[in-house]
């Protein structure tokens, strides 16, 4: 996907020409210079479209984009390409000014780390590297590294303060690394914005060092994206087993004489080895051509992507489900309709909610059927009737808890649910999906809110609905009551997964709590993988 496109907007009719900095106060002078946000781009100059993309991805109208260009020395092992690394700042200057940077600032060593040499500080030291991220990929050939990368981003986002930082995709363990190790990105004082990879004609992704091959190496190289492509090839004929995939890309690389560092199926957001794929899984390459070591990766999709989104209701669940589908293009399923629906039924038939031989006779016969509508809008039919509205009436809801805890309606609906999940391509939200339903789901989200703000919100929905609601405290016991029923089930339970992330919707509005969702997403399945609208 376009970078550009993702972001929207971009700048003014009248720019000013663009600066270039060299000393920090150079740079705290221009920072000082005017007020908005900045948006940074960090990068180790030897520009090209890749990096110009990203600087498109920045602009923004109202910010301001600083590029710097710094070789930051203490990311580069003994024997790796410091002094040889390609520098051109002339070329830097031009192309960073051509995509639309504001200014370029060309930091000297001591502007970063306050000593000419860096080797001089010996206590100098970054954030703490999550081990568990450099057990794979390019950590173990890189001792020392991501260390470097840590340090340095930490310095430079000191220093600039910028509200955004737009990073590429294609250096997949950096961008993983620095979400998870960085406070800056975890604590959100800044917005980490991901730019999918950016390639040439032939696959190959863009990269600074690619200036350093011959024509003929150049040739080889592109067998990189090649290898990658022919083990998605082998997925989609049905191969799962890592080692045969990895095996695959290796043995066309070694062929070409090309020296391998790896080839390795890794889980996307922990970088761990992934023995066997079953969703969705990186495979991760590296290798030497000539003078140079290049990266790429691609991700291997076994099924399309899955998301459970679990909690309460009134946390605003289905609005932000039903957004976030439409904007990844993936299905709506709300498995609430489904267990309204069956709730419905018994009601109708005047039966009691309870287990049975009446309960048994009712699931066996029962049709029920999904469809979804021009706008992703889930239609749901029981034996034949449509109950989309019917679904949402005052006595279904209050019916609803009782028919969940069932444990054969749970066994049928659950069942039901697994069919839809065999493709992939959902966005499910429920109360047991990502803990019982999808326990593989690629991301798992547990919505919350004060029980106070879920009665708002449950009132404006009921009004919106032409239903007149009760007060507002009725409506808090009500809602105490379904969550006491639904976490004290026996049959899976309303609780987070143990690997799901838990979002406070509390104070936020649903725009920000989708774009999170998205966010979280793509830090499992990048934007290159799995762009956003149409699939
Ligand atoms: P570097 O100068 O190699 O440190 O890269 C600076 C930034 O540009 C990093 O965030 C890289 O991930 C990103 N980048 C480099 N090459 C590409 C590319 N081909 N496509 C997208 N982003 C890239």
């Amino acid at each position: 996907m376009d970078g550009h496109a993702m972001l929207g907007k971009v700048d003014g009719p009248t720019k000013a020409p663009m600066v270039i900095l060299h000393s920090n106060n150079e740079l705290d002078q221009w920072l000082a210079a005017a007020a908005g946000p900045v948006h940074f781009v960090p990068t180790m100059g030897g520009l090209h479209r890749g990096h110009q993309q990203l600087i498109r991805a920045a602009r923004r109208a109202g910010a301001r984009v600083l590029v710097s260009v710094f070789v930051n020395p203490t990311q580069f092992g003994a024997g790796e390409d410091f002094t040889t690394y390609p520098r051109h700042p002339d070329g830097d200057a031009q192309q960073a000014g051509a995509a639309g940077a504001d200014a370029v600032w060309f930091p000297a060593m001591d502007h970063v780390y306050g000593a000419a040499n860096p080797g001089d500080n010996p206590g100098r030291s970054g954030p703490p590297l999550k081990p568990f991220l450099i057990r794979t990929l390019c950590g173990p050939w890189r001792p020392g590294h991501f260390e470097g990368v840590l340090m340095v981003m930490e310095r430079l986002l000191e220093r600039v303060q910028p509200a955004v930082v737009v990073m590429g995709e294609k250096d997949w363990q950096q961008l993983t690394v620095l979400r998870q190790c960085l406070p800056a990105f975890y604590e959100q004082r800044c917005r980490l914005l991901p730019v999918p990879v950016v390639r040439e004609e032939d696959g190959l992704p863009y990269s600074s060092r690619n200036s350093r091959l011959s024509p003929a190496q150049r040739r080889q190289a592109a067998l990189l994206p090649q290898g990658l492509g022919d083990a998605a090839a082998a997925v989609q004929g049905g191969e799962r087993r890592a080692a045969v995939l990895e095996q695959l890309v290796r043995r066309r690389l070694d062929a070409a004489g090309l020296a391998v560092d790896y080839a390795q199926l890794v889980d996307p957001l922990t970088l761990q080895p992934c023995p066997h794929l079953d969703g969705v899984a990186l495979l991760g390459v590296a290798v030497h051509v000539g003078p140079a070591r290049l990266l790429d990766h691609r991700f291997l999709l076994s099924r399309k992507p899955i998301i459970a989104i679990d909690g309460p209701a009134g946390t605003g669940k289905s609005t932000v489900t039903r957004l976030l589908a439409a904007r990844l293009g993936l299905l709506h399923l709300d498995t609430g309709a489904m267990y309204r629906a069956v709730a419905w039924l018994m009601l109708e038939n005047r039966q009691p909610i309870r287990s049975g031989e009446a309960l048994q006779q009712l699931l066996e016969t029962m049709e029920l059927r999904l469809a979804w509508g021009d706008h992703g809008q889930q239609v749901i039919r029981i034996n034949g009737v449509d109950v989309s509205d019917a679904v949402r009436l005052p006595r279904v809801t209050a019916t609803v808890p009782r028919v969940a805890a069932l444990p054969e309606v749970r066994q049928v609906l659950t069942r039901q649910q697994r069919m839809f999940g065999r493709q992939g391509g959902l966005v499910s939200e429920g109360r047991d999906m990502g803990t019982a339903v999808f326990p593989h789901a690629e991301l798992k989200v547990y919505l919350t809110a004060t029980a106070a703000e879920r009665a708002r919100r449950r009132a404006a929905d009921m009004t919106q609905r032409g239903q007149t609601p009760p007060p507002l405290a009725t409506l808090e016991v009500q809602i105490a009551e379904r969550d006491h029923l639904d976490c004290t089930r026996t049959e899976a339970p309303l609780r987070p997964a143990e690997d799901g992330v838990v979002v406070a919707t509390d104070g936020i509005s649903v725009e920000q709590v989708v774009d999170k969702l998205e966010d979280l997403f793509h830090q499992r399945l990048s934007h290159e993988a799995w762009p956003a609208g149409h699939h």
